[in-house]
């Protein structure tokens, strides 16, 4: 029979034996009546209180006895029975037999490309079309924009081959409960080129390089599968019909299409502005808009790991912290860590302005960043003649301040935090920072009132939390502004707009996804509402 044994510590240079013979303590039995085990989960637990570090894990293993032993019989043990979550997907749709046409995914991000590939498994043969480069051709226009300040607004760090998940931290923490999916989605990275890791740890992380080789490796699966990708296509329109789609419009040109995923993102407020004036259903969203705070790493790694910091058997370390409400003052809390990464700037739209972190696989850059972030509803902006798209107007008025108060060219508005704190900028930022381009700057210039006095009010005791941490070592860089969608293009159960059949909003811009696992997880289902859809009779695609 084959167990699955939770719970079991090991020491972070663990081999088979030493898990065998910790699996063995727990079910109380010889190691010698187990055989064949396999790592399922895998978190580390380096609290300074510990006296070494250890590995969690949960392991399946065959046990070579005709039963349990009787002490074996509790939680954390369970006797395994056949998973069909390895199933291919349940609904199949034959290509080129039907009257319809093709299925459309629009954007490459993690919700469009995993839509893409769900649908060309099933035979769907998918037409995704992503207005940017693909992988290749997007990092040159990246390190563009970073070095020189020159802006692709149609290929850049939110746009292109990956969408905002490539030049990202690359970490892919998911809170969703669909294991299979889930798991289905690792093993795919994993098959494309990504490490073990993403397997079996609780908290995996591929890093943005990995993902510039991963991420073609899956458009070249979705190909296989009989799918088409084509780069530098965008969509300018969707053509609606007695509240029905009837056809897109790319790059000027009209295609049919009866059954569209839109996976868009939130970066693309064109987007927005054309489905609302096309009369498709928006509802505004609360968010969130902040600062990125900078600390070196070898100090959240003290506060973290005390003792063991240092030491090569453990990545950079990372942190959470939160604050209430309190006294008037509103929440905040840290958001998107990237351990060992460095600040980036962004941008999607001339002269507009935001930032974000990023890190490469190895984690080792001498710093570490998270935003720090304070709710946002829609009675904190002023009003606009189209409800759901005020606060996609209060993120343009925050980056429009910050791209004018640095100067232009995409520089980056810096400060230390004491400074923040004493209402001053010094001329100079501290050495050692991970953004070359930043410029000091005065952010109440930039960030609304109500966001300054919060982040004064809470840094300083949720820094307090980070034993060690010196607040004079701190630099903030702003805004951060696209943490979350601010709007809903709203959807019914089965994933359709409220407002027009064949329309399927997916991922991160839908407003229904935040991350790149749980956007991919997104467009996974709407892959599966639409085959479903086709299944029960709307029709077989075909080609465009
Ligand atoms: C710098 C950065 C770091 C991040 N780090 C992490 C992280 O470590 N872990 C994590 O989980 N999340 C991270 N995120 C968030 C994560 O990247 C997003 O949640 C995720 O990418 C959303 O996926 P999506 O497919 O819904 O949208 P997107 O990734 O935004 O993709 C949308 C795609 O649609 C395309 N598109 C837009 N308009 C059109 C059009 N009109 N026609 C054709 N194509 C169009 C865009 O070019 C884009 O490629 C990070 C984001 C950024 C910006």
């Amino acid at each position: 029979m084959r167990i699955q044994v939770q719970q079991v510590n090991v020491p972070l240079t663990y081999d088979d034996a030493t898990v065998l013979q910790r699996v063995g303590r727990k079910v109380g039995c010889e190691p010698g009546s187990l055989s064949n085990p396999t790592v399922v989960r895998r978190s580390l637990d380096a609290r300074p209180r510990n006296p070494e570090p250890v590995y969690v894990l949960t392991v399946e293993v065959d046990l070579n006895l005709p039963a349990l032993p009787h002490c074996a019989k509790s939680p954390g043990i369970e006797v395994l029975v056949e998973s069909s979550e390895d199933n291919p997907p349940s609904v199949r749709v034959q290509s080129g037999t039907g009257t319809t046409p093709r299925v459309v995914v629009v954007g490459a991000g993690p919700a469009g490309l995993m839509a893409a590939y769900q649908l060309a498994l099933a035979g769907a043969r998918p037409l995704l079309i992503e207005r940017g480069d693909d992988a290749a051709g997007r990092a040159p226009k990246v390190a563009e924009f970073w070095n020189q300040g020159i802006l692709d607004p149609e290929s850049n760090v939110l746009y292109g081959e990956g969408g905002a998940g490539l030049f990202s931290d690359g970490k892919l923490t998911a809170r969703s409960k669909e294991r299979g999916r889930i798991r289905d989605f690792m093993k795919l990275l994993h098959s494309c080129g990504a490490g073990e890791n993403v397997l079996i740890e609780a908290e995996p992380h591929v890093g943005s390089d990995a993902l510039l080789t991963i991420l073609p490796r899956l458009r070249e699966r979705i190909i296989a599968a009989g799918g088409e990708v084509r780069f530098r296509s965008r969509l300018d329109a969707v053509i609606i019909e007695s509240g029905r789609l009837r056809a897109l419009v790319v790059n000027g040109k009209e295609i049919d299409c009866t059954h569209c995923v839109l996976a868009v993102g939130h970066s693309a407020r064109d987007v927005y502005q054309m489905l609302a004036t096309q009369g498709v259903s928006l509802q505004p969203k609360p968010f969130a808009v902040g600062v990125r705070l900078e600390l070196p790493q070898s100090a959240i790694d003290r506060a973290q790991y005390g003792r063991f910091a240092g030491s090569p058997l453990l990545g950079a370390a990372s942190f959470r912290l939160t604050r209430r409400e309190e006294n008037g003052i509103r929440s905040c809390y840290s958001f998107c860590m990237c351990p060992g990464g460095k600040v980036i700037s962004c941008a999607s739209e001339p002269d507009l302005f935001t930032t974000n972190g990023m890190s490469y696989s190895t984690r080792s850059l001498p710093t570490g960043n998270a935003a720090f972030l304070v709710p946002v509803s829609p009675s904190d902006y002023p009003e606009h003649p189209i409800p759901a798209l005020a606060g996609v107007e209060f993120q343009r008025q925050l980056e429009r301040k910050a791209f004018t108060s640095a100067g232009g060219g995409y520089k980056v508005p810096a400060c230390r935090l004491v400074d923040f704190l004493a209402q001053r900028v010094s001329p100079e930022l501290p050495e050692g920072g991970s953004c070359p381009y930043a410029v000091p700057i005065e952010f109440r210039n930039i960030l609304p009132n109500f966001v300054t006095t919060t982040l004064e009010k809470a840094i300083p005791p949720m820094l307090k939390e980070l034993n060690g941490v010196r607040p004079d070592t701190a630099v903030l860089y702003a805004p951060e502004t696209r943490s979350s969608s601010p709007l809903w293009i709203t959807r019914n159960p089965e994933g359709e707009s409220t407002s027009t059949r064949g329309l399927y909003p997916a991922g991160e811009g839908a407003g229904y996804a935040g991350g790149i696992v749980s956007s991919a997880l997104d467009g996974m289902r709407a892959a599966e509402h639409i085959l479903t859809r086709i299944s029960e009779g709307a029709g077989v695609p075909t080609g465009v």
